[in-house]
């Protein structure tokens, strides 16, 4: 296919989108639980604008001619990679799409997707309609299947040569190994977090709380960049934390489908029991339980928001990924201690920092190790702007112009300028 005509198809799979955004959505909440207010006001209008996005890069990829020394004419040109192999979780599996296959087939490659077990649905659904937009038969393959089977039978093919694997950073380890084993591969990995969510001494409190309940709570918790340590300065943490506890109180939690709830159900029942583990472990490592701490109802996987105070950074509440609706509060008392405990984890995909002073903003912008600082907002996820992570964060990143390059390959090309070598 020619640029142009990648382009075409990219749009005209948007616009199809959203002329099946209803049905879109519906699935997406049906397979997963989310709310369908954000399945509808958020996943479906992203992945359209990030198709719209990777469109317009289909036809403005294009290589370089370097000045070599002595009569040589030297190109560099930018090639598809071939075929790409893309492992997506179950936690926005519209969105994962969106970041996998729209710089993918922009660049030109063919794609096998394997999406989450836990929810095949929706990415069925728009490859169909990727395919009525125009798309080739063979250039996008989903299959729904299970991690060590279809997705390790993904890692280890000689034919894939290229992976893109978001989910765990266990399965991650996994994944570059059986890509290192077999035809190495080139793997970009989008991986597990316990970002900090800094509020400073200046923050107007009010809009702190609402930001920094939004930034764990927001897909019941199950996001990979969840501000899951809430760091609060001394001068406003009492403050901060009774609001907070009101705040989690007041989460409406129920049928995905109905309109006013902001909470659905956990994603399966393995992730439902390990979230009430980590509740249990947070008691018993003597954290200060202010709100839920059980499950809410008797019936499904809905957990109540859960918000903890007084934790220490040892406790495991505040080390480990928890992937579910749980707020760790933990109070600083200046920058530099701050940055040093909020570095102090292997994890380093994003930050919060809430403040209405720029040196503090732009101190701790800089000192942060993770791949996005949110300055006075959350989750703002632009199909321009970069995302992954430092440190078992992951490897590489996706959106944005960065994304490109995990899907092309180099090569250069020399001609003696007069033709003939010889
Ligand atoms: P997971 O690692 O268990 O599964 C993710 C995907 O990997 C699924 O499709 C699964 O089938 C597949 N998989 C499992 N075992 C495999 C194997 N041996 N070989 C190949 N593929 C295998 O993760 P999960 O529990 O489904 O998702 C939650 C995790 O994903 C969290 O840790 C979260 O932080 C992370 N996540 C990260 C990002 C990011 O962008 N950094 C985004 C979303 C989720």
């Amino acid at each position: 296919m020619t640029a142009y005509e990648r382009c075409r198809v990219l749009l005209r799979f948007a616009d199809l989108i959203e002329q099946h955004a209803d049905e879109v959505a519906a699935l997406e909440t049906w397979d997963n639980g989310k709310t369908l207010t954000q399945s509808a006001g958020a996943e479906v209008p992203m992945l359209a604008r990030c198709m719209r996005y990777y469109a317009g890069w289909a036809d403005k990829i294009h290589g370089l001619v370097v000045p070599a020394d002595g009569a040589h004419h030297a190109q560099v040109l930018h090639e598809p990679v071939g075929v790409a192999g893309q492992i997506i979780p179950w936690n926005f599996p519209l969105l994962m799409f969106a970041w996998k296959v729209g710089p993918a087939l922009a660049c030109g490659n063919t794609v096998v997707l394997k999406t989450a077990e836990q929810t095949p649905l929706s990415a069925l659904y728009v490859a169909s309609l990727l395919h009525e937009a125009g798309l080739p038969d063979g250039v996008l393959n989903v299959v729904s299947g299970f991690g060590p089977t279809a997705g390790a039978a993904l890692c280890s093919h000689m034919g894939v040569d290229k992976l893109a694997f978001t989910g765990s950073t266990g399965t991650g380890q996994i994944v570059l190994e059986l890509a290192a084993r077999s035809n190495l591969k080139p793997v970009t990995l989008e991986l597990g977090g316990k970002s900090p969510f800094i509020v400073m001494d200046d923050a107007d409190v009010d809009q702190a709380v609402e930001l920094a309940h939004h930034a764990v709570f927001f897909n019941q918790g199950q996001c990979c960049c969840a501000g899951s340590r809430t760091f609060v300065h001394e001068r406003v943490y009492d403050e901060f934390v009774e609001k907070s506890k009101a705040r989690a109180m007041k989460r409406v939690v129920g049928d995905p489908f109905r309109n006013g709830v902001e909470q659905g159900p956990q994603i399966d029942e393995e992730q439902f029991k390990k979230i009430l583990r980590y509740v249990q472990s947070g008691v018993d490592s003597g954290a200060t339980l202010l709100a839920g701490g059980d499950r809410a109802g008797n019936r499904g996987f809905y957990i109540q928001p859960t918000v903890f105070a007084d934790a220490k950074d040892d406790m495991k509440i505040a080390r480990e990924e928890i992937f579910g609706p749980v707020q760790t509060i933990l109070k600083f008392s200046g920058v530099e201690e701050v940055i040093r405990r909020a570095n102090a984890s292997h994890y380093g995909l994003a930050a919060g920092v809430f403040t209405r002073s720029l040196g503090a903003a732009n101190t701790l912008s800089r000192a942060l190790r993770v791949g996005t600082v949110w300055v006075n907002c959350y989750d703002v996820f632009d199909a321009g702007i970069p995302f992954g992570g430092y440190k078992m964060s992951g490897v590489g990143r996706e959106k944005g112009v960065y994304a490109l390059r995990n899907y092309l390959q180099t090569k250069a090309v020399v001609t003696p300028i007069r033709g003939a070598a010889w």
